[in-house]
């Protein structure tokens, strides 16, 4: 299996692949209230390209891809994309990244499909708060897949984004979700990638910040050993079956290690989440049925990674981060 390097001598070995823009929630710091104009049918990439350009990075040694959005359950395909995915050589690892509002009646037949994590977003455990961060009344939805998966054998993981002033308080009610549950229950700094622009001048709840909070509380809390290009930072609260992570998607402390790759939902190429889209990925797969081509483009993207985040946001010049993250898949 081939192995790629960026020009920061970057291992580059996972491709984050944002489905479709569309969802069923509207979280406020995803997407405004009424929602983004989403894309035509159209330019979104269909399964067969999305099948082609994961066949083709394989080969350049992306063994891990995580199907995100957007709600990649209300892609009407979605069942088809993943049998496939599975199937396509040298791809070790299919991750999900999900709402969870759709996902419950799938999760046999992702278990059976070796499925390798479903990442489930969970930013309270109060309906009605819920309906208020979400605009949408779909918690009981989201904990019956929270415990439709628990009963799996997928590894769970729950990424909560901490949003000053709305789900603080609540922050070690979901740390006590690892006290019985095997879950890895992550911590993620609030980006401003909401479809309108920053709505804080300053972050006040950092990865510093929440990891204090959860310490003071967990006087024992120990620090784990981090797989390898991991981007939360893990500990356990000893006696708990699960562990928590916390990830500085703001501060960006982990790009020195970053292995990531994405492609948004309009089938545009991104090398870090920060910059504007590096290359056109859809009109390359669409222009040009030669592998080689296509794959010479990429590996022209790899060798020009920005250094980290803030070396990306600063490239965009006039374009400030203000997409939804919808459309890059987080
Ligand atoms: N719809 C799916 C979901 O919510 O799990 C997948 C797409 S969503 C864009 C992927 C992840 O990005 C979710 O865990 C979500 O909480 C996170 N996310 C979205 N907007 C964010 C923001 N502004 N800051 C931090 N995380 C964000
Ligand atoms: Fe939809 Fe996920 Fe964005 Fe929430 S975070 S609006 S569920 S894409």
């Amino acid at each position: 299996m081939a192995t790629l390097f960026d020009n920061h001598g970057r291992k580059l070995s996972y491709l984050r692949m944002a489905v479709t823009d569309r969802c069923n929630l509207r979280c406020f710091y995803c997407m405004p209230e009424e929602g983004i104009r989403y894309l035509p049918k159209k330019d979104l990439l269909t399964n067969q390209e999305i099948l082609r350009l994961v066949g083709i990075l394989s080969g350049f040694g992306i063994s891990k891809v995580r199907l995100t959005g957007g709600e990649p359950f209300v892609r009407p395909d979605i069942m088809p994309l993943i049998r496939s995915l599975v199937e396509i050589p040298g791809i070790r690892d299919v991750h999900l990244t999900t709402n969870g509002v759709l996902t419950a009646p799938h999760i046999a037949e992702l278990s059976k499909l070796n499925i390798a994590g479903v990442n489930l977003s969970l930013d309270t455990l109060d309906r009605d708060r819920f309906r208020a961060i979400t605009h949408r009344d779909e918690f009981q939805n989201v904990m019956r897949t929270l415990h439709a998966l628990l009963e799996s054998s997928i590894p769970v993981k729950i990424n909560a984004v901490v949003m000053d002033g709305k789900n603080t308080d609540e922050i070690i009610s979901l740390v006590e979700l690892g006290r019985n549950n095997p879950v890895d229950i992550r911590f993620i700094e609030e980006m401003p990638f909401n479809g309108e622009g920053s709505h804080y001048n300053r972050l006040e709840w950092t990865h510093v910040r929440i990891l204090d909070h959860i310490r003071a509380h967990y006087p024992g809390l120990a620090k784990i050993h981090d797989p390898e290009f991991a981007t939360a930072s893990g500990y356990r609260v000893p006696g708990f079956a699960g562990t928590l992570g916390v990830i500085a998607a703001f501060s960006r402390t982990f790009c020195g290690t970053c292995n990531r790759i994405r492609v948004t939902a309009q089938g545009t190429l991104k090398t870090c989440l920060y910059d504007a889209g590096v290359l056109d990925v859809r009109a390359l797969l669409r222009q040009s049925a030669d592998d080689a081509l296509v794959s010479d483009r990429l590996l022209q993207a790899f060798l020009s990674r920005p250094k980290d985040g803030f070396e990306a946001e600063a490239s965009r010049q006039s374009n400030p981060v203000s997409e939804s993250m919808s459309t890059i898949g987080g």
